[in-house]
Parts: C-alpha cells; sequence; structure tokens
C-alpha cells in the first residue's frame, strides 16, 4: 500500500518536501495545502516586485501543472485548523479532513502587528506575501510620505522600496542603530549613509507610541513615545514574526516560540516532522536549539524532512551554515551563520563601504556580517562547518585576504 504524505505549507520548505518525497517514492501520495491563493513563488524576489522593478511573472517558482506533471495533491485556499495526531489526520477551515502516515509541518510565520492604537489602520502594510507585495507596490506609487518601522531585515526591504519608488521614507528605530544585534554602530553607519542617500531618514531611539488617521480611518501619521508627529500615508511595519501553530493546540506536538524538532526535522510525536522558518531545530554545529528565517535553510530543512519521511529513518541530517544577502545599495551585504548569538567578536572596517564583523561561541566561529566585500565567505562557511577553534586568530581573521592555511600555524594572534 502507498504511504500518504501530507505537508503544511507550500512554501520553498514544504514545497521542496514534496519534491524530495517524490523524487524518493515514486508511489507516494502526496498531499500539499496551503491557505495562500497560489503555488510557490519566490518571496525573496517579492521586494523587487514591490519596488516596481519586476514584473509578476519571474516570482512564480510553480505553476499548478508541475504539481500536476508529478502527481501531487496541490490544495489551495485551505487553511488547516487542526490536526489530531492520534487519529492521523488533519482538519481544514471548510470540514474536509486528510488523513497522513507522515505528516510536515511547514507553515512559516505571519507579521507581527504593532500592539499599539490603530495598528491595523488602513495604509499600513505588513510583508510577507506576494499579495502583500501587490497591495505595497500599488499603494507606494501613488503616495508621498511613508513611515517605516522595524530595524531589521525586513524593515531596510521596506525602506529600500520607498527609495526605489521615490517616496520620502521615515524609518523608525527602537535603539541607535539598524539591525543593532548583528550589527555594531561603525557598521551599521554605511547602512544609514545608504538610506539617505535614497531618501529615507533613520529616526534613532525612538518608535510608535500610536498611529493617527483621517476621517476614513486611513493613516496620516505616527507618534513616537517621546511625542514626536512623523507625517506618511503609507507605514511599513516589520517588527518580526508570529510562527504560524496556532492549528496545533490540543495536539501534544511540542512548540516554544516555532516547533521543537531535532537535526531530522522530526517533532516529539511519532509521524510528525516541521521544516522552515518555524522550526526550533537543533542545531548540529552549535550543539544546541535555533532558528533561521532564510530561504536556502527552509529549502534544504524541507529536502532533509522528506527524505526522512520516506525513509522512515534518521537518515539525512540537517546541517547548514545559513546565508542572508541584502542588494539593495550600492555595495553587497551579507549575513552568514548566526550573527546575533556568541559570546566575542571582532570587526574591522576596511572603507567607506567595507566592514567585517565576526562572531565566536567557545571558541569556534559561529557567524558573522559583510558589507562591501563578501569574498571570504566561503573560507568563514568552512571554518563554521568544520568547528574550527579560531578565537585566539581575531587578527588572521581580520585580514582582507584570510591565509587559511595560517590559522593552523604559529602564535595566536589577538585583534585590537
Ligand atoms: C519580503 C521578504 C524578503 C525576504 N528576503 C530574503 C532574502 O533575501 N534571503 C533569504 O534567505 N530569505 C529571505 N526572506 C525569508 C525567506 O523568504 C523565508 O525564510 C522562507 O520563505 C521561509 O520559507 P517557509 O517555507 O519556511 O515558510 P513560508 O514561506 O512562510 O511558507 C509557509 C506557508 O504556509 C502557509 N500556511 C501557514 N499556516 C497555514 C495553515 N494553517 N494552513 C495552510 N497553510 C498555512 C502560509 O500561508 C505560507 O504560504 C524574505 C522574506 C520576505 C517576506
Amino acid at each position: 500500500m502507498s504511504t500518504s504524505h501530507v505537508i503544511i505549507g507550500d512554501g520553498i520548505a514544504g514545497s521542496s518536501a514534496a519534491e524530495s518525497i517524490r523524487e524518493a517514492d515514486p508511489d507516494a501520495d502526496v498531499t500539499v495545502i496551503t491557505d495562500e491563493g497560489e503555488a510557490l513563488y519566490n518571496r525573496i524576489l517579492i521586494k523587487e516586485f514591490a519596488k516596481g522593478k519586476l514584473p509578476e511573472a519571474p516570482i512564480s517558482i510553480h505553476e499548478p501543472e508541475w504539481y500536476e506533471e508529478r502527481d501531487i495533491d496541490l490544495e489551495l485556499n485551505t487553511h488547516v485548523t487542526e490536526v489530531d495526531t492520534d487519529a492521523h489526520e488533519i482538519h481544514t477551515h471548510e470540514g474536509d479532513s486528510y488523513e497522513y502516515d507522515k505528516l510536515l509541518v511547514a507553515t512559516g510565520g505571519t507579521p507581527a502587528q504593532l500592539p499599539v492604537d490603530n495598528a491595523d489602520a488602513d495604509g499600513i502594510h505588513h510583508f510577507w506575501t506576494f499579495q502583500d507585495a501587490r497591495n505595497i507596490r500599488e499603494h507606494a506609487e501613488e503616495t508621498d510620505d511613508a513611515i517605516i518601522v522595524g530595524a531589521g531585515l525586513l524593515g531596510i526591504d521596506l525602506a529600500a522600496i520607498c527609495g526605489a519608488q521615490g517616496i520620502d521614507g521615515t524609518f523608525l528605530m527602537r535603539g541607535n542603530r539598524w539591525w543593532r544585534y548583528a550589527l555594531s554602530l561603525d557598521g551599521a553607519e554605511i547602512i544609514h549613509d545608504a538610506m539617505r542617500d535614497v531618501g529615507v531618514e533613520p529616526v534613532f531611539e525612538s518608535g510608535v507610541d500610536h498611529f493617527e488617521v483621517d476621517d476614513d480611518g486611513h493613516v496620516e501619521a505616527a507618534v513616537d513615545p517621546d511625542g514626536n508627529r512623523y507625517d506618511g500615508d503609507f507605514a511599513g511595519v516589520a517588527i518580526g514574526l508570529d510562527f504560524n501553530t496556532e492549528f496545533l493546540a490540543g495536539s501534544e506536538i511540542e512548540t516554544d516560540d516555532g516547533i521543537v524538532v531535532d537535526e531530522y526535522m522530526q517533532t516529539n510525536v511519532e509521524d510528525v516532522y516541521a521544516a522552515g522558518d518555524i522550526t526550533q531545530f537543533y542545531d548540529t554545529i552549535l550543539d544546541e536549539r535555533a532558528q533561521n528565517g532564510a530561504w536556502g535553510s527552509a529549502k534544504e530543512q524541507g529536502s532533509v524532512a522528506g527524505a526522512n519521511m520516506v525513509a522512515d529513518a534518521e537518515e539525512e541530517e540537517f546541517r547548514w551554515v545559513s546565508t542572508y544577502s541584502i542588494t539593495h545599495f550600492d555595495f553587497p551585504f551579507l549575513s552568514f551563520g548566526h550573527p546575533t548569538l556568541g559570546d566575542e567578536d571582532c570587526e574591522r572596517k576596511y572603507s567607506d563601504t567595507e566592514w567585517r564583523r565576526l562572531t565566536f561561541k567557545d571558541g569556534k566561529l559561529i557567524g558573522g556580517v559583510l558589507i562591501g566585500d563578501l569574498s571570504q565567505q566561503s573560507k568563514f562557511k568552512k571554518l563554521i562547518r568544520e568547528e574550527r577553534e579560531v578565537a585566539d586568530k581575531k587578527e588572521l581573521l581580520l585580514e582582507e585576504d584570510v591565509d587559511i592555511e595560517r590559522l593552523e600555524e604559529g602564535a595566536p594572534a589577538q585583534a585590537e
């Protein structure tokens, strides 16, 4: 009898799992369920669409025919409301049930809303889906003033969209810099200058106390906790994700700001796996639980989960150094590994647009951020994968061209 695999979520994690299941087992029944109205598209590229730089077509990855050709049942516009792990079945908002032998939860997250007055007013955008990008593009093309909230990787996308659409933006940040968990002020200044160049002004030690709306309920300003008022009939809010686990309530599946899985993508409940942004996975490099919010990592987790679901065994292990690049400015930007974690770090500025920061845990390199010059990224990723103890070689690691061989030799070299 064929095995029934049900996958919740048709993002890159769910879709990769479906592909790897089909490749490994031509006879399996595979069903992919998504509450979106379209099949897998490139979530990374929707910002280029919102900027007005790309048409819709290249953003799609899979047409519905892709699923038909592989005999994968794709259910669009279907929201899963409950998982019954005893009965091995799931339930949808329309009252349908699907039985599974193996279940994969790959439901990612939903942008969090600011807990302030008028946070859901007209003209306030959150950014996760292609539909969000269409709404943002349409609105951005007809507005002049925008407010951006959320000093992280998605906030910078909203800032870049404003820049590309010729909108004057005010970027409200809580601390004294953009992405303060991964960058020092020195590194962040490079980004601040690049924002200013495209017409987006960062405002530090700020935030939103409430939004003001006009008589039609449309946003017209943000007021910060000090009472400063910033005009804008467009607001983009990117303050993090709420992970989509609510339909698991009542199941025994362990959640903790996401779904807890081991390195094989198995949850604590037999026959239930999870993959992608939603996982709190066991990171075999860090030797602790971690979370990634990146396309490549989600894709790999989906493939690993799919392989293990078919094998019904711990066949493949997830071991991965994540990367996330930003291409909005005249210089490249890349973060890798876990740049926000660690117990030590070192950094250096090489020019007005070149900077590097590395983070270490227990003497091992675990992540970093490269601005301007990405040429050393594969060396750093290799050192992370190999779990090399190099924290006492910071001076060598900060050289423009890192000589991996020299890391093996000589006395420890310390950065100032
Ligand atoms: C604007 C933007 C730019 C980005 N840029 C980059 C980048 O440059 N580099 C990078 O590495 N990463 C980037 N990312 C992050 C990257 O896109 C994500 O890490 C990746 O898409 C996660 O994939 P996933 O499959 O885990 O989750 P998702 O892509 O979120 O897919 C989950 C799917 O499950 C569906 N779903 C949720 N709950 C249910 C339910 N109950 N029933 C049915 N379906 C459900 C959701 O609607 C969604 O379609 C970006 C993200 C965004 C939004």
